[in-house]
């Protein structure tokens, strides 16, 4: 047997398996099989200067793939790194000459097995780091201090003081050297075993999305994303990047629904939803549903931000509509970029209909969903209730109170996204 290398408890061999329990990757909220299913249309949602780069996708679903989901379900998508990416590495770590050669993987320490899950019994390298790794996550120290033993002069004496305990540049350094790639550039004297590097990368984790379309249309899933460029790198997004690359030769990927989280229930009480930019995604989901029931008279009402009104305001026509039908009683949109006086978000059209919000939520016992990103988005929308709650009587311990109320009884819903 010869292997490629044996720095770690990782061995890679070129000739032949040594067989194993290899134990299976278990998924975070795997509520279904992994399925495979070719992406059929992608349309880009937005356009001019100064707004993300939204996208819509359509996967097909085959009549073997079975799911009941609902409105607010999400689905896992399983990611590739990018090929151009791969290549250079393997280059650089110099085995461009059998990345395509099939090589088999074991892990010699029994206990810490289930640690490397997520590689397989046998597979090619390439296909390794396209698949299975990330390529693109913050090192570790420990692995910095590794990666110092196969470096020189300056960059092994820089590598033992980043991974040294005092180090005071450790979060400065992988703030700006966030992917493999970049790193290799960069220490060009480092030259590690390849099972090193396999042995350290965090697994390639699967990237979540909310099913845009609504689940009585069985043989299509829709999504929305949009593709993130890293402020640090300029690197697109992995999984962003994936999608968009596949849906323009029409390929296929691998996904799997997840277990539900946020829900968003049919009922003859007020729906208040606010979902600025991608958060519209579940909402859209229930919106069609509603329309596809023939649902006319339904009180829900739609809060929904983005930056100009001409440029990335998802689905304008479709969700005028669904107000025209019925389906929606009312919609508010906030345009962040469009007046020159300062930003307007949703949480300040939230404060503007204090009086509405307050006869929905408190006097007709009403629900509200909110659903975006996790960082500030949450709190301010708290913070505007209570105003709205304070503004017409109550105290704010009482409106605090009663807010904490409404979330025990899953009638103030949060879905928050990282
Ligand atoms: P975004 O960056 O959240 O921006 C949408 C609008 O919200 C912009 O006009 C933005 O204004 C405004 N905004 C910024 N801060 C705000 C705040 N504190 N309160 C209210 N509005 C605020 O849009 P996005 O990138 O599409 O992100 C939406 C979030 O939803 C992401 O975290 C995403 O992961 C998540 N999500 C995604 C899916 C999916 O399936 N892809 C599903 C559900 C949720 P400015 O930019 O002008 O500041």
């Amino acid at each position: 047997m010869v292997f490629l290398s044996n720095e770690g408890i990782l061995r890679i061999s070129f000739n032949e398996s040594i067989k194993y329990d290899k134990p299976n990757r278990i998924y975070p909220f795997e509520n279904s099989p992994i399925y495979e299913s070719i992406i059929t249309d992608c349309a880009k949602l937005t356009k001019g200067d100064d707004v993300k780069d939204i996208y819509e996708i359509m996967i097909s679903l085959s009549e073997e793939i079975k799911h009941d989901s609902e409105p607010g379900d999400t689905i896992a998508i399983l990611p590739k790194n990018n090929e151009k990416e791969i290549d250079e590495i393997l280059e650089i770590l110099g085995y461009k000459d059998y990345v395509n050669d099939d090589c088999y993987f074991y892990v010699l320490n029994e206990k810490k097995r289930k640690l490397f899950a997520h590689l397989p019994l046998k597979s090619t390298l390439r296909n390794v780091f396209l698949e299975n790794v990330d390529v693109r996550s913050p090192f570790k120290k420990t692995f910095l201090k590794k990666l110092s033993d196969y470096s020189t002069s300056n960059d092994k004496k820089l590598l033992e003081d980043l991974s040294s305990p005092k180090s005071e540049n450790y979060l400065n350094f992988v703030e700006e050297n966030n992917s493999l790639l970049c790193f290799l550039k960069k220490f060009s004297s480092c030259k590690p075993p390849i099972d090193v590097i396999l042995e350290n990368l965090h697994p390639l984790q699967p990237r979540i999305y909310s099913i845009a379309s609504s689940p009585l249309i069985k043989n299509q899933l829709k999504l929305i994303f949009s593709v993130i460029i890293n402020e640090n790198s300029h690197l697109k997004g992995v999984c962003s990047s994936y999608l968009e690359k596949t849906a323009l030769i029409n390929g296929s990927i691998k996904f799997y629904f997840r277990k539900p989280s946020f829900r968003i229930q049919l009922q003859t009480n007020p729906v208040i939803m606010i979902g600025p930019g991608t958060g519209l995604a579940p909402f859209l989901s229930f919106l069609e549903t509603l329309n596809l029931k023939n649902i006319e008279n339904s009180d829900c009402w739609l809060f929904y931000g983005c930056r100009y009104n001409n440029r990335d305001f998802l689905y304008e026509a479709k969700l005028k509509k669904y107000l025209n039908d019925g389906v929606l009683k009312k919609l508010s949109v906030a345009f962040s970029r469009e007046s020159k006086k300062g930003k307007i978000y949703v949480t300040h059209l939230i404060g503007n209909e204090s009086d509405l919000i307050f006869n929905k939520f408190v006097e007709q016992n009403g629900s509200i969903y909110v659903c975006g990103d996790a960082k500030n988005m949450f709190k301010d929308v708290q913070e505007a209730l209570l105003g709205c709650l304070v503004g017409n009587g109550m105290g704010l311990e009482e409106a605090e109170r009663f807010l904490e109320g409404k979330i025990k009884e899953m009638k103030y819903i949060e879905d928050k996204w990282v």
